[in-house]
Order: C-alpha cells, then structure tokens, then sequence
C-alpha cells in the first residue's frame, strides 16, 4: 500500500459545554457536513494528550502526536522550537529563548511588545555580539518577536526568563534555576547581554526616528523559555515517511524543523485567525505529490479558545470544514484532531481528551457518524494515548513495525 496521510491538527480543538451556543460545545455545535461525512466512514475515538486531566502546551503535545515523548525523551523546548521556526540554525548545546522587544522608560515596562513593531530585523546585526568568549546571535521573526542564540561551552538553559508578563513593572533579573556552576554562568552572562543590548537600543537610530514619530521604542528585550538544541530522531529515520509542514505559527514549524520536516511557504497562512484555511488545504492537496505525511496545522482553533469566544470557534470550524471539503476523494489517510483541548469557558488549555476522527481506506467504520465530543464516544478508538494516534495511522497504511 503506497497510502499518503494529511494529519490536521487544529488547534486547541477540544471544548466544553457553551452557554453561548446552548449546552454545546463548538464542535458540536458547527455545521460540519465534511467532518461528519469522513466521521461516518471513518473511525472516531479521543486522545489523552500526555496522561488524564494534565494540562499541556502545544509544544510537547505535538511531540506527543507525533510519537515522540517529551517527557521520557529529550525536550529541547519552547525557546529551541520557536528559534528553529523563525529559520535560526542551531548547533548541538546552543541555548535558545524568546525574545519580545519591549518598550521602558524609567525602568518600568510599558509596552511588552513595542507597539507591535513592525520589523526588529534592522536591530540583528547590531545584537549579535560577544561576551567573555560567548556568543550571542539575534535572530528576528514575526513583528516584536525574535529568538536568541547563546553560543559557547559550559552554557546551560536552567534559567530564568526576565519577562514578569505584565506592564508596570520592573524587569526581572535573569537567575538560575539551580545552583549548576554552568547555570550560574548563563544566567550573569544573558544578563550581562541584555544590559548591554538595552544601552545599543536606547540610542539606535530606528528609535530616535520612531519616538519623532510618537511611536514606542523598542528598547528592552524581555527573554523567556529557554531550551536547549541537541538534534533528534528524524521522522523519516523513525517512521520511514518523507514528512511536510503547512502551518502559520512559528512554534509548529519549529516542531516540524525539529524532526525534519520539510516546511512549505504557503501565502496566507498566517497562524491567526484570518488565516488562509482554503490556500492551506490547497498546498495540502498538491503536497500529495511528493511527501507522504503532510503535517497540517490551524491555530484560530486555540485563539478562538483563549478568547473566550465561543461562536468564533464554532463559526471558524465551519469555515474549516468548508475547505476541507476540497479534498474529497484524495487517495489517502486523513486524520483530523487537536492538540489539546482549550475551552472557551477556561480561556486557557484543559487536561480535557481531544476529539479525534480517522479516514481512509481499510478503516473499520463504527457507529459515530458526526464529528464532536459527544459523538466520539461512541467511536471505535475510544480512548487512546496522543502518543499511540500515529501507530493507528502507520497500522492502517501497512508501515508499522512488526512486534516479533
Ligand atoms: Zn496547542
Ligand atoms: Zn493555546
């Protein structure tokens, strides 16, 4: 069997009953003709991301998905994944963060994101800079946002961020979260970094010219998340599949990079929640030419979540759904599910189980016939582990490996 699959993850799919939309969740409540269809021929079920009731991220839930686990296997987190997502090419024991520009005036932050600045790609040469043998590499992505690169030996990414996530208040001081001699290092060297960064940007041209126009200047930088690169075990070396991406947001693509996807540019697909689904699908479709796993990933699913607004997920799903439809009757295995669950009701992530639809030839069709967490449970995969979705995947197409 020479079966591709399209593994759709939307984000922070799961949800709980609304208020909004009378007892329903958005799933259940969207008009899904599509997801009810592949429902009916297909099998349904849930996935624990991680382990019952545990709230998790997106980023070890993907590795979950994926299954590779984050927990018994290295993870080399957010700081690593978002930096390999905005393109930074990392070498074994770089220590990676996030950074936000922000703006400060009498120490006290009051703009985390620098009035949303449009372009920081102007202040990377700038910041890449040495410090005591250390190397310090800027990398800019998407408006305010930026990663940083620690470079050298005897470095450790047990540190704290200098981020307090609110306006108002002072910076924190980077520390160590341990009393690791390496940890200690990183932590007066990333500070020593950033004081220096911020005398640079206090008087950078690009932020004499944006208070003349009235507009914050970039002048901090508030890091958090810090990772560590080792490389992993491919895809392709762990499952035999030549594996894409198609995703908005950086984190995805990071996680893609990470296990040696390919990523595909695709126009419109922006990771918020006006991005292009159709143009998304569409790279999806001709992606079957060449890769046989085709990682497909919407965020709307989870901002919508965050937001509390439940009648934007419902109506977000139904304009998903109306995209997906354009892949009816491609030779393949397609899998739809989220991440995790983020209900609106919570407006954040829930240990809650992820609805999860499988279709393809081969599937053994149960009684679920819609696509919603009421009507999973009806569903042949019950109730299964995230790490165990793409050995279900891998069984149906006749690429798992045999226990002998
Ligand atoms: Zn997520
Ligand atoms: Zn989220």
């Amino acid at each position: 069997m020479t079966f591709r699959i399209i593994f759709i993850v939307l984000d922070g799919l799961g949800d709980r009953p609304c208020k909004e939309l009378y007892g329903e969740t958005p799933l259940e409540a969207a008009s899904t003709p599509f997801m009810d269809y592949l429902a009916r021929e297909g099998i349904c079920g849930f996935h624990v991301p991680i382990d019952p009731g545990i709230v998790v991220e997106s980023g070890p839930a993907h590795f979950e998905l994926f299954g590779y686990h984050p927990f018994r296997e290295f993870y080399p987190g957010r700081g690593v994944l978002e930096a390999l997502g905005i393109g930074a090419k990392l070498e074994k024991g770089d220590i990676a963060l996030r950074v936000n520009f922000a703006t400060i005036k009498d120490g006290k932050i009051m703009d985390r994101r620098a009035g949303r600045i449009e372009d920081v790609s102007v202040f990377e040469k700038d910041l890449t800079m040495e410090i005591d043998g250390v190397q310090f590499i800027l990398k800019a992505g998407v408006e305010h946002r930026a990663a940083l690169i620690i470079r050298g030996s005897g470095l450790s990414s047990e540190i704290e961020g200098n981020d307090p996530h609110k306006t108002g208040r002072k910076p924190l001081k980077i520390k160590p979260k341990t009393r690791n001699p390496d940890a200690v290092k990183t932590a007066k060297l990333l500070q020593k970094y950033i004081d220096k960064a911020a005398g640079i940007l206090s008087t950078h041209d690009v932020n004499r010219e944006r208070e003349k126009k009235g507009l914050p200047p970039a002048n901090y930088l508030l890091v958090r998340g810090a990772g560590e690169y080792r490389s992993a075990e491919s895809f392709r070396e762990r499952y035999d599949l030549k594996a894409c991406c198609i995703a908005g947001a950086g984190l995805y693509k990071g996680v893609a990079r990470y296990f040696g996807m390919d990523v595909l540019n695709v126009r419109g697909a922006s990771g918020t929640k006006n991005t292009d689904v159709d143009a998304k699908i569409l790279a999806a479709k001709n992606a079957l030419k060449n890769y046989d796993f085709i990682f497909l990933h919407v965020k709307a699913t989870d901002l919508f979540g965050h937001d509390g607004d439940a009648i934007g997920k419902k109506e977000f799903i139904e304009r998903f759904d109306k995209a997906l439809s354009k892949i009816y009757g491609v030779d393949g295995v397609i899998v739809v599910t989220g991440d995790h669950s983020t209900p609106c009701s919570l407006m954040d992530h829930s240990g809650d189980d992820v609805p999860l639809l499988i279709h393809g030839e081969g599937v053994r069709a149960d009684n679920c016939f819609r696509f919603g967490e009421r009507d999973c449970h009806c569903g042949l995969l019950s109730r299964i582990h995230a790490k165990d979705v793409i050995h279900e995947v891998l069984n149906l197409i006749g690429e798992e490996r045999i226990v002998e």
